[in-house]
């Protein structure tokens, strides 16, 4: 039987990424058009007709404007799991703002999915060497998983020296750590998901996860809702490299979903993180 993988949605708002926090303040937000619960039932449609199960990391902000949206994701047997409140990089907090951040979020999302939040996924994959205490605040908060490592080089994030695979970063704590999956090219770790799945063609992602699963392990992916909407408001002022990377290929992404959870097994990620706990010990 072939291995599952972990499947993993980063639920936000097209206006809440990285790329365009520079001309987006948070202040913002309010007056920006809502599109994130048309567009992740869009995604629990496809998920639907492809029959799988997956994890949907949510921002606690997010999830205080759109309570039924959590619900409906329950109610489909998918998993709600926290993406911090409102998309704050972990390294530009204290441990103690981390700690405030996570629990905001736990409430919000259990408040309004009446699921127990048990993983995390750190916006934009920001625990790295520069916070040696984040997983450790997660392991004292009683998180059983994280996936918010990236062991890549990239411009805006990443850990290069971190595992590619489950690991304990915190030595007694049965925490496990699931990090995004990269391909090996070349001595090198190349990231797949998000951006890199919607911009590469689908045989290298396919490829990427064969070479995981051939290694014994689950491949981690993920994409977020606004990647499958080309009727999102078009940002002007964003510098070009960011509008290039943020809308390319917007159109062509529900067909590459669709072929890509046919072509492997899926599931929620905290079945996955169960799995490999089990494995590590
Ligand atoms: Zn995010």
């Amino acid at each position: 039987m072939a291995i599952e993988n972990g499947l993993s949605v980063d639920v936000e708002e097209w206006f809440q990424v990285g790329a365009f926090e520079r001309v987006i303040g948070r202040d913002d937000w309010p007056r920006l058009e809502s599109r994130v619960e048309a567009n992740t039932d869009a995604v629990l449609q496809l998920f639907d007709e492809s029959g799988v199960k997956a994890t949907f990391f949510t921002l606690g902000w997010v999830a205080e404007r759109a309570p039924k949206l959590m619900q409906r994701i329950v109610a489909a047997g998918h998993e709600v799991a926290s993406h911090g409140v409102d998309h704050r990089r972990v390294f530009t907090m204290t441990a103690d703002a981390f700690r405030a951040d996570l629990a905001r979020a736990k409430k919000a999302l259990e408040d309004a999915s009446g699921a127990a939040v048990t993983g995390y996924r750190a916006p934009s994959f920001s625990i790295d060497r520069r916070t040696p205490w984040a997983h450790q605040v997660l392991a004292e908060e009683g998180y059983a998983y994280s996936s918010s490592v990236a062991p890549v080089v990239h411009d805006h994030y990443g850990w290069p020296e971190a595992p590619r695979f489950a690991f304990r970063p915190v030595a007694g704590a049965p925490l496990v750590e699931l990090p995004v999956t990269t391909a090996r090219i070349g001595g090198r770790n190349w990231a797949t998901g998000g951006g890199f799945f919607r911009l590469l063609p689908s045989a290298f992602t396919n490829w990427a996860v064969r070479q995981v699963n051939d290694d014994d392990r689950p491949a981690i992916f993920y994409f977020h809702p606004w990647e499958i909407d080309p009727g999102q408001p078009r940002v002007a002022d964003a510098p070009l490299r960011s509008k290039l990377r943020h809308y390319s290929r917007l159109s062509a992404m529900a067909d590459k979903l669709r072929e890509l959870t046919r072509r492997h097994r899926w599931g929620r990620i905290d079945a996955i993180a169960a799995r490999e706990a089990a494995r590590l010990g």
